[in-house]
């Protein structure tokens, strides 16, 4: 703290990010990472772009990026918007789009990067219950409110809600931005971005950070009607009007290309994790039924703290949240065949 901060920097409570040890002997299952490296491609891409044109400052519109994911989704290039990961679409988002003076609104168990975004620009929050099965409860994303936001699937609860019952939502909110953060929603979710064309106030978040094996090149992107991309990018403009280095938009585009690697990565997620599941529930654990590329899941006898501690002796890390109502929670992200077999014969010799 020096007096030299303004208020609103004294009173924020920074995002931690898991942690991210530099050893190369750990499983680390705490941060959601893909376990596969990105396909050749996609880093020859990145090399290819690693020559004189460095001097050069990049493309400020992403334009062959913006067109790759506007071709992957079937739309117009004018309803993409690409950013440094999506956490900086998220904070364009909370600093523009969202409205002070009304609560925003998102999950009480969520991604805690929210409630810092609404520190940080100076926003109202009001928090949404889950239910008993840490579902989403629809009918309570109601107006007055300065937007609403919550990942699909849920984090760290690894919940999918239907797309239906996003629709409800969308509906009963007309005159602000609905934010679905799909971070995790190619692991078995289904995407939000066909409501697009029938919901002017909704706005899509994805990744290249998970599904597309790219968490190091931090690429992400938000889909949504062309009024709402244009207020992202007037934010944009204001604050940094280069946005994606010239390595990240290389990369970005080749995985956008990459669709058999892609498909085969997402595939390999999904079968480790049905078999994580078995096993984890094998051992007696409870998982929360997962569409994500992780599990959460809590042990009926052993507390969240201690299982993390002593998988940490054993040079396996996992996420454990210090937090009311999921302190006795793992989140356990989905890694390699290797990987979720360590994990579980680490379990059996810890219980
Ligand atoms: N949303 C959610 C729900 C997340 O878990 C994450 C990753 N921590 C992000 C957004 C941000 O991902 P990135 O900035 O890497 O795109």
């Amino acid at each position: 703290m020096s007096r030299f901060w303004n208020e609103r920097l004294q009173q924020l409570t920074p995002y931690v990010p898991g942690e991210q040890p530099q050893m190369t002997n750990l499983v680390k299952l705490n941060t959601n990472e893909h376990p596969f490296g990105p396909g050749e491609a996609v880093t020859q891409a990145i090399r290819e772009a690693a020559d004189e044109r460095l001097r050069l400052y990049p493309d400020p519109d992403a334009t062959r990026l913006r067109q790759a994911i506007a071709d992957w989704f079937g739309l117009e290039a004018s309803r993409v918007f690409p950013a440094n990961g999506s956490d900086e679409v998220l904070a364009f988002i909370f600093q523009g789009l969202f409205r002070p003076g009304e609560p925003v609104l998102f999950p009480d168990i969520s991604y805690s990067f929210y409630p810092v975004y609404c520190g940080l620009y100076g926003l109202e929050s009001r928090t949404v219950a889950l239910d008993e099965q840490l579902r989403i409860p629809v009918e309570a994303f109601q107006p007055p409110n300065g937007g609403v936001i919550f990942p699909n699937p849920n984090a760290p609860t690894g919940r999918f809600l239907d797309l239906e019952s996003v629709e409800r939502i969308l509906v009963a909110n007309p005159d602000r931005v609905v934010v679905i953060d799909e971070a995790y929603v190619d692991f078995g979710g289904e995407s939000a971005a066909r409501l697009i064309p029938d919901h002017p106030n909704l706005l899509v978040t994805q990744t290249l950070s998970k599904s597309r094996s790219l968490a190091g090149l931090r690429v992400g992107y938000a889909l949504g009607q062309q009024h709402l991309i244009e207020g992202l990018e007037r934010i944009k403009n204001s604050f940094n009007s280069y946005t994606l280095d010239r390595l990240a938009q290389a990369g970005a585009i080749a995985a956008f290309r990459d669709e058999a690697g892609f498909r085969a990565g997402q595939q390999a997620v999904i079968e480790q994790r049905e078999r994580l599941n078995a096993g984890l529930e094998a051992l007696g654990f409870e998982v929360v039924p997962s569409r994500a590329n992780f599990v959460f899941c809590r042990h009926p006898a052993v507390s969240g703290a201690e299982l993390a501690a002593q998988l940490r002796e054993r040079h396996i890390i996992v996420r454990h949240f210090d937090k009311p109502r999921i302190e006795q929670y793992l989140r356990v992200t989905i890694g390699t065949g290797e990987e979720m077999t360590a994990l579980l014969t680490a379990l059996d010799d810890i219980l």
